[in-house]
């Protein structure tokens, strides 16, 4: 791997600020999403049953989703990342569906039962833009008091009205950017987790979704390649050649168009998405995160390309 990326990466990021590496232990604390009810018609187009849980989480053999208990998912990922990686410093991710969907004292129970009998560095809950209100981010921001970093992620996936209507997202640009604008107004920190090479997104709708990422002043960004997986409605597009996932040198042109467009400072805390070979039916051209690392890196370093100089 080249020493200098170019891009803002997550790992010199944390060595940096750190000088050590904070693992992160994903948990699906069992809940569901607003997106996902009747009246909204399913969820987003490309989500399975089990809405980004490993499978070490939640399983699902087609009939019912099996939900691993909370404690064992924790302590099998702290062992895990010890044992592996030697790992010392510990993030507790709220990662599977939306982990702001319940009542402020649920969520207090939930949040603390999982920061409880451990010692974490940081706090990391994923969700939508429209689960999450002033006194949700309060509670959030109470657990900074206790010493711990606290980060919110919030799916933006596309800076385009249209995009996000035809992915069924069930929110629009502008409550993505109120949203942030709680999370940043309190003093959290923000990810925003965007989705490129969905249908009908070109140069114009990327370049929304740079503007989109840059007006909500996140610190991090997720960028995920479109995947399609069985048991979603983009899958059944898919078998009517009505929708296809962009290769992998589209969305290496993507990802650069993407990156050149936001702010220099934005940490990159993801390039690709990493759904299990089980579930994924296209792209399959794609090779490991750390492959890709380098493919993308050389790539840009051969067209003189830095994430940022075209920040816009
Ligand atoms: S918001 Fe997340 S969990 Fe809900 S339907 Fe969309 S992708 Fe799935």
């Amino acid at each position: 791997m080249p020493e200098a990326l170019p891009w803002n990466s997550y790992s010199s990021y944390l060595e940096k600020k750190y000088g050590y590496r904070i693992w992160r232990v994903g948990v699906d604390a069992g809940f569901s999403c607003p997106n996902r009810s009747a009246d909204r018609h399913g969820g987003c187009v490309y989500c399975d049953a089990l809405g980004s849980a490993a499978a070490y989480q939640r399983s699902f053999d087609g009939n019912e989703v099996r939900f691993q208990n909370i404690k064992d998912q924790i302590e099998r990922g702290r062992s895990f990342m010890r044992r592996r990686y030697k790992a010392e410093h510990f993030a507790l991710y709220f990662q599977a569906f939306s982990n702001t969907f319940a009542p402020v004292k649920k969520l207090r129970e939930i949040y603390d039962a999982g920061l409880e009998g451990n010692t974490w560095d940081a706090l990391i809950v994923s969700t939508r833009p429209d689960c999450i209100d002033e006194r949700k981010v309060a509670l959030l921001s109470s657990y900074k008091d206790r010493g711990l970093e606290v980060c919110v992620e919030l799916g933006l996936q596309s800076g385009c009205d249209e995009i996000l209507k035809a992915m069924n997202r069930g929110h629009d640009v502008s409550c993505f950017l109120n949203a942030a604008e709680l999370v940043t107004d309190a003093g959290l920190e923000l990810s925003v987790h965007t989705i490129l090479g969905f249908p009908g997104e070109g140069e114009r709708e990327l370049e929304m979704t740079a503007r989109a990422v840059n007006t909500a002043k996140p610190q991090f960004i997720k960028l995920h390649n479109l995947n399609i997986v069985q048991g979603t409605a983009l899958y059944e597009k898919y078998l009517k050649c009505e929708a296809q996932a962009p290769d992998l040198q589209d969305y290496i042109a993507r990802a650069c168009f993407l990156l050149r467009r936001i702010r220099p400072d934005i940490v990159v805390e993801r390039l690709i998405c990493d759904t299990p070979d089980g579930r994924l039916v296209s792209p399959t051209d794609f090779p490991d995160k750390t492959t890709f690392i380098k493919v993308l890196s050389q790539y840009m370093d051969s067209k003189g390309f830095r994430q940022g100089d075209l920040f816009i």
